[in-house]
């Protein structure tokens, strides 16, 4: 087994005295410094949905593997002309897994079923509803283009060719196409393992009896959840309470057990954030003030080598990151690429005026063919996320936005769920 290759020390530096970084410039940045950290395997490809292809596939047999029927009907040879043609019927039949043995004068019609090899001396099917069969003739009304019902050997797919490239993520399709051309087994990325911490005082267990100040721990579940959606592996490290020991262990702990970390909360500047203040003493963190919203402060950094993607606490907040930010990121660690979202243009239903100066990401969801937005725009309303089911994205620029104007919709699957 080859090395994996190691991220940098110095991978999430950011140039000293940067304000506020655009989106696009800060997914740039996280695409060229990040690159596939996990190692490979070879698997069964029935067991292969969800996993990330290690190199290109290619077809070990062509798809049909022989040239054959696609309907039940008749077989014989040539193009017919309009009008009727009459051809005595041979002797025998052709079926799926039982072909006709011997070949077929030009004179002849075969019976033939569905996916069964055409018998020598034939290149065209007639469908059995479009003829007469009287005795041992068979009366057929042209016209008929020659190969007419017939699916010919590698029309789908030829042996040797390409069919995957690396960094493809199997679905349950891909699997098919793959057994369908003789390939039993992929070389893929093993998973990547991502070690997930909630930091906060306030925050606790779902089956705790929570007092009036704690906050039930939303982020790692939905975090987890989101993770496995994506084929991670989740490494689940906790809630950990605002404390500079606490948070530092943690880290060691999702460290030595995980490929990346990623952690919700404590990620700004404050007394109590003490993941940014880990990370910072730790020499190698960086604070990337992208000018997003919802989303404070998303803290980059590397902690005994492995990279740490510190979320802000908010819910909303932390989800949006994740899908924008973390999304990308962690499918470029994982050998599937830096993958941009796909999105679909269609008019607002809704009325909004923005500054310049940031990206806004709302909660939306399609009305027949317009795209509608939550009520509030509060980074608390959690219900929002599930009202949605997609993000519009607002430009950085200054906008007003009213009904019937365009606007970039993504719908949760552009970000791999
Ligand atoms: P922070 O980033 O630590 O300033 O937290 C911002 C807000 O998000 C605070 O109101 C926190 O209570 C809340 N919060 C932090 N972590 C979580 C979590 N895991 N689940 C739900 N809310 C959280
Ligand atoms: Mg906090």
């Amino acid at each position: 087994m080859k090395e994996v290759p190691k991220l940098r020390n110095d991978c999430f530096s950011m140039p000293q005295g940067v304000d506020w970084t655009p989106v696009d410039e800060a997914l740039t940045m996280l695409q060229d410094r990040l690159k596939t950290i996990v190692k490979t395997e070879t698997i069964s490809v029935e067991f292969s949905d969800g996993r990330i292809l290690a190199g290109p596939v290619r077809s070990r047999r062509s798809n049909p593997p022989f040239t054959n029927s696609a309907v039940d009907g008749y077989a014989f040879k040539g193009a017919l002309s309009a009008g009727r043609h009459c051809f005595s019927l041979a002797k025998g039949r052709s079926a799926a897994g039982a072909s006709f043995v011997g070949a077929v004068q030009a004179t002849e019609a075969l019976r033939i079923l569905t996916g069964a090899a055409l018998p020598e001396g034939t290149d065209t099917v007639v469908l059995e509803e479009d003829v007469l069969v009287d005795g041992y003739s068979l009366y057929i009304n042209g016209p008929l283009r020659k190969n007419s019902n017939v699916r010919q050997e590698g029309e789908d797919t030829f042996e040797g060719l390409e069919l995957f490239a690396i960094g493809h993520r199997m679905q349950p399709q891909d699997i098919g196409r793959l057994i369908s051309v003789g390939v039993s087994q992929v070389t893929v990325y093993c998973p990547l393992r991502v070690a997930i911490i909630s930091t906060g005082s306030e925050l606790c267990g779902p089956d705790t009896i929570a007092q009036t100040e704690q906050i039930f721990d939303a982020n790692r579940p939905m975090l987890q959840a989101i993770l496995k959606r994506w084929g991670m592996d989740v490494v689940d490290i906790g809630i950990v309470k605002d404390d500079a020991a606490l948070v530092r262990q943690a880290l060691n702990d999702a460290a030595r057990e995980a490929d990346v970390v990623i952690t919700s909360a404590g990620a700004s500047a404050g007394d109590e954030d003490h993941v940014s203040a880990s990370l910072t003493a730790a020499g190698n963190m960086s604070l990337w003030r992208i000018a997003v919203k919802p989303g404070r402060p998303l803290a980059l950094g590397m902690w005994n080598g492995v990279p740490v993607f510190g979320l802000p606490g908010n819910p909303v907040a932390a989800f949006v990151c994740t899908l924008i930010f973390v999304h990308p990121s962690l499918m470029q660690l994982a050998g599937a690429g830096f993958i941009v979202p796909k999105y679909l243009t269609l008019p607002a239903s809704f009325s909004k005026t923005k500054k310049a100066g940031r990206r806004e990401y709302l909660r939306a969801r399609r009305q027949g063919e317009t795209i509608k937005i939550f009520a509030s725009e509060g980074s608390g309303r959690i219900s929002g996320l599930s009202w949605a089911e997609g993000l519009v994205e607002l430009p950085d620029e200054a906008l007003e936005i009213i009904p019937g104007n365009p606007v970039k919709y993504f719908p949760y699957s552009s970000f791999g769920f």
